[in-house]
């Protein structure tokens, strides 16, 4: 599970929990310090088509939706 949140399956566990602890002590993800999955969308999350540039911290979809805000001009 790279993408998809482990928390998700914490709605079915709320009423075990002994296999709640169980289930976080395997399955939370490693906590890392470099790499893809550590730089994510701040606006939705996504990892791929991750905007560094200017400390925007955004990937492209969200700047195409919010550069115009952002004092971005689109000059061709
Ligand atoms: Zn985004």
């Amino acid at each position: 599970m790279t993408y998809s949140d482990y928390r998700k399956a914490f709605k079915q566990l709320k009423s075990k929990p002994v296999k709640m602890q169980k289930y976080i002590k395997h399955n939370a993800p490693k906590q890392r310090k470099h790499g893809r999955s550590t730089k994510k969308c701040r606006r939705c999350g996504r990892p791929g088509g991750y905007i560094r540039k200017y400390g925007l911290g955004l990937c492209r979809t969200c700047f195409r939706e919010t550069a115009i805000s952002l004092g971005f001009k689109k000059y061709s």
